[in-house]
């Protein structure tokens, strides 16, 4: 992310797209600070949603009548959208699927039970969430390939000297595939993604990045990154839940996946005893789609791209480091880097002698919405000898008042258990 300053965020009139950040819980104005879990939805993400079912409601690709055409053609509509976003050549590049879960769940089926041998070494990290992780272990029972993972440093970033020695061992154990998080979910700690891809595929690694906590923040350039394959959820960016993608980097990778889920859509011709498979992307996508949030994640990606994203870095930048300063001193023990500018606005924190979950619902009381729990990350808790952890997260509606009622809300909650 570039440094230039850019014209702040008008957050006033940001949040005025967002009717829930007007409501109250428990008596006090809604704090949402829990948007590494789900973003809240712009009007313009809702309209579309209700505008779908109110005027285009039809299965898509399947009647020629007039809905079903329209339904079609705004989700294919929808598809380019998302490839314009990501930046690849053709919105064939671009799978629907459920969302980050799904999509790693696909490669690891559809690209590694085809490409991945019993002993082969599948290179994750110790700060992927359990997304990252458990596909590739489920992988390794039914392949028998082998899992080794790098190291996070005590600063939360990754032990960058061991992904560099994998990825440029050319011995036996040499890895055939890298899957890691562009950016922690609980961490915040940002990977130098295009810099580990050049390396994987200088050593001929397929690489597959979970970009869940990085659509968010603004465009991401696939191209740039290099990457083959990447994995995100609409929800986490303004759009709604149950709809996401995989990208997939060069459309050549299509010739070494088999399909993974059998059903309607995903045919060409079928027989009662066999069937053959349409062509990519719809090959991937058995089953009827959610098109309603396809197409309403499209406006998310519209309302997305009309901010500047250097903008939201540096607003995000703003509210961490304030949530930095001001809880630092406290006592708390905060997991990850120092440095606010690479944490994509996320803060976890452990306060000592306090169960997150005590710190959490204190916290709701005053109406602030926080995450308690192991993030879906639990070896990273391990890692940090940690069972949970709070966590605060900072979007482009949040204001430094919301950070303020955070850190007087914990103080608030620290003297309560003193008591
Ligand atoms: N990876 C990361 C880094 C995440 O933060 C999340 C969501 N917490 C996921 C994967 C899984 O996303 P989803 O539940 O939307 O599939």
């Amino acid at each position: 992310m570039t440094t230039v300053s850019a014209r702040p965020l008008d957050v006033a009139a940001i949040r005025r797209d967002f009717p829930i950040l007007s409501t109250e819980v428990n008596g006090r104005p809604l704090v949402y600070l829990d948007s590494a879990a789900t973003s809240q939805k712009p009007r313009q993400v809702i309209d579309a949603l209700t505008d779908f079912y109110s005027t285009s409601c039809a299965n898509v690709h399947r009647s020629v009548h007039h809905l079903a055409e329209r339904a079609t053609n705004k989700f294919e509509g929808a598809r380019a959208r998302v490839a314009r976003f990501v930046n690849v050549a053709t919105p064939e590049q671009i799978i629907w699927t459920r969302g980050t879960t799904e999509s790693i769940n696909l490669v690891a089926n559809a690209w590694g039970d085809r490409n991945l041998a019993a002993g082969d070494v599948v290179l994750l990290t110790e700060m992927d969430h359990h997304a990252n992780l458990v596909p590739w272990h489920l992988l390794a029972k039914r392949r028998g390939v082998k899992l080794q993972f790098v190291p996070v440093l005590d600063d939360g970033k990754l032990d960058l000297e061991f992904a560099h020695a994998r990825l440029a061992d050319d011995g036996p154990d040499r890895p055939k595939l890298f899957a890691f998080t562009a950016k922690s979910n609980v961490l915040g700690t940002e990977n130098p993604v295009a810099d580990l891809c050049r390396r994987a595929h200088a050593a001929g690694i397929v690489t597959v990045v979970d970009g869940a906590q990085s659509l968010p923040h603004g465009p991401v350039d696939v191209a740039a990154l290099g990457c083959d394959f990447l994995a995100f959820s609409a929800h986490k960016a303004l759009g709604p839940m149950g709809v996401g993608c995989l990208v997939v980097g060069r459309p050549a990778l299509y010739e070494r996946m088999d399909p993974w889920q059998g059903g309607g859509e995903m045919i060409r011709r079928v027989r009662l005893e066999d069937s053959t498979y349409a062509d990519p992307p719809l090959r991937f996508e058995a089953g009827t789609p959610s098109a309603a949030d396809a197409i309403a994640f499209a406006a998310a990606l519209d309302y997305l791209e009309a901010l500047d994203p250097v903008a939201i870095h540096e607003h995000e930048v703003r509210l961490t480091a304030l949530a930095l300063d001001l809880l630092r001193p406290m006592g708390l023990r905060i997991l990850g880097t120092d440095d606010p500018a690479q944490r994509a606005g996320i803060v976890a924190f452990d306060v000592p002698d306090v169960h997150p979950h005590d710190v959490a619902t204190l916290l709701d009381g005053r109406g602030i919405a926080v995450r308690a729990g192991h993030h879906c990350a639990q070896p990273l808790m391990r890692r940090f000898g940690v069972q949970a952890t709070t966590r605060a997260s900072f979007y482009l509606y949040n204001t430094e008042d919301e950070v303020r009622a955070l850190a007087e809300g914990l103080a608030a909650a620290m003297e309560y258990f003193r008591r």
